[in-house]
């Protein structure tokens, strides 16, 4: 049994509809050429909702409002879409072994399927507590969230959990965006992680100690530096309350999980160079991988960041995803003409009202700047390394102060003091940005390259805040 296809992309994630939608405009491939192989069940969909618009308690953004790619205000993509383009969707298949010298994929129900060109867009998997050797994770009432099955799971158990006890186990984003998704549902949450502050991996003490004090008022309780060792369990197996390291006994009528993710890279172990720095397919600037036929892109792939020096990063944001996906299309189909990826990397998330956006990298010294307070927020900070901006926080800005301080680190703004950059703050980077486009010789309403890719990003992160009108937002898109 067995089916041959040019081009094969292998998972159904963000990356694998962006990478379609690349192919349909560039009209690269003829019908029945093109495939998505994705263990789940449905269409490519914009998975950074999961967290936000699905889990409202009304209004709730559901399939196919959010197919890929909405979330960079360009075209649903829905089942029909790809039957009219003729892509084929091999949906619910799990593909269980790849063989890159032969070009061959072979599924979980045994069929063969071979391409001349594959693009892995495995993305990534949620941590398991197993893997820190607690057992217990499959009670009904505790809660990943990767996938649209998780996301069920857990709009299902928050149904059943009105006004009772959540325990969040982690403070990354997920645990911080499904936290303030309890909290709408009228939840009452209770945090751990082991870290000092939330979001340790970006946020600086200060800037998570606002987010803290904000969650505090909206009353979250958090329990920081410790870690869960044991679940208490009913009769039926569900959890009804965490033991914690230090002996403390939280009440839990229900847990969520966010401890992190691994990429999707073990089909290809042992056949493709595997960044050893931060476990992704390696990829050159074309998204290329060590084998000639074979790209990877999204979460998965680690490929080199031209604004840091070729250091070689994998990426777990969305707007990388949707980049190096199409990115790779085009290296695919226009080879002589696609240049190495240039990428300013850029993430972001959305809690209650609050809304941040970061670029660049969080290494250097840190300046803070702005307004902490709880009525209008709009602060954020620099890192500044050699004495250039390398990264850019912005908690409530608008349009063009998230462009403005883009700018800044993606031109990598020289700081000639420190003390100056900290009294003109977030007006620095307009300054500088402003400075920087009338050099350039645009005029405004014109963009140089990098720009609008930051423009993109910040118009697709304006697009996927729209989804559902997280956390009280009055204008619903989805
Ligand atoms: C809940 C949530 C909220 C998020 N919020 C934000 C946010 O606010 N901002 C932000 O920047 N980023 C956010 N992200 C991250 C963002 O969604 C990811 O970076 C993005 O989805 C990566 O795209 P991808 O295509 O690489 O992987 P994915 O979207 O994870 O897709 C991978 C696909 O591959 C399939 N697959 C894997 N292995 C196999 C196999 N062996 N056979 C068949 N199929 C397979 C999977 O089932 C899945 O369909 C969020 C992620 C989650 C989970």
């Amino acid at each position: 049994m067995g089916r041959a296809f040019v081009y094969v992309i292998l998972g159904g994630g963000v990356s694998a509809g962006y990478a379609a939608l690349e192919f349909a405009r560039r009209g690269g491939y003829s019908r029945g050429e093109l495939c998505i192989i994705s263990e789940e069940a449905v269409a490519p969909y914009e998975r950074p909702a999961l967290s936000k618009g699905y889990l409202l308690p009304e209004g709730a953004a559901r399939l196919p409002g959010f197919h890929t790619c909405v979330g960079a205000n360009d075209e649903l993509l829905t089942p029909k879409w790809y039957k009219e383009q003729g892509i084929e969707l091999i949906l619910g298949t799990k593909v269980i072994s790849a063989d890159v010298r032969r070009k061959a994929l072979v599924t979980a129900v045994g069929e063969t399927i071979s391409y001349k060109t594959l693009i892995i867009a495995t993305g990534a998997r949620a941590l398991k507590l197993e893997e820190f050797g607690i057992q217990g994770s499959d009670a009904e009432n505790i809660c990943y969230l990767r996938n649209i099955h998780d996301a069920d799971k857990l709009v299902n158990a928050m149904k059943s959990c009105s006004g009772g006890n959540a325990v969040v186990i982690g403070g990354g984003y997920i645990g911080m965006e499904c936290a303030a998704a309890l909290v709408t549902n009228k939840i009452r949450v209770t945090m751990v992680f082991p870290e000092k502050h939330c979001m340790a991996r970006l946020f600086t003490p200060r800037i998570a100690e606002y987010y803290e004090n904000y969650y505090t008022l909206k009353g979250v309780t958090f329990v920081k530096g410790t870690v869960l060792t044991s679940f208490e369990k009913d009769a039926t197996g569900k959890v009804t309350a965490v033991i914690l390291k230090d002996g403390k006994r939280l009440p839990a009528d229900m847990v969520v999980v966010g401890i992190g993710i691994r990429a999707n890279t073990s089909l290809f172990e042992g056949q493709l160079v595997v960044s050893m720095v931060n476990d992704g397919i390696k990829v050159n600037g074309q998204m290329q991988t060590s084998e000639s036929s074979v790209y990877a892109v999204g979460d998965v792939a680690a490929f080199p960041i031209k604004l840091f020096d070729g250091d070689v990063r994998r990426l777990e944001h969305v707007d990388s995803a949707r980049r190096t996906a199409r990115h790779a299309v085009s290296a695919i189909l226009e080879p002589a003409k696609t240049r190495d990826i240039n990428y300013l990397p850029f993430f972001y998330s959305r809690v209650f009202t609050l809304s941040w956006q970061f670029y660049g990298d969080n290494v250097g010294e840190v300046v803070h700047f702005g307004e902490f307070t709880n009525s209008s927020p709009r602060f954020g900070a620099y890192w500044v390394n050699k004495g250039r901006i390398t990264g850019a926080f912005l908690e409530g800005g608008s349009r063009e102060e998230y462009e403005a301080i883009s700018v800044a680190v993606g031109r990598k703004t020289k700081v000639t003091e420190m003390a100056e950059l900290g009294k003109q703050g977030l007006a620095f980077a307009v300054q500088e940005s402003q400075k920087q486009m009338s050099d350039s010789g645009l005029a405004i309403g014109e963009r140089p390259t990098y720009v609008w890719h930051a423009t993109a990003a910040v118009v697709a992160a304006v697009s996927i805040a729209a989804v559902g009108y997280w956390y009280g937002r009055k204008r619903r898109r989805w």
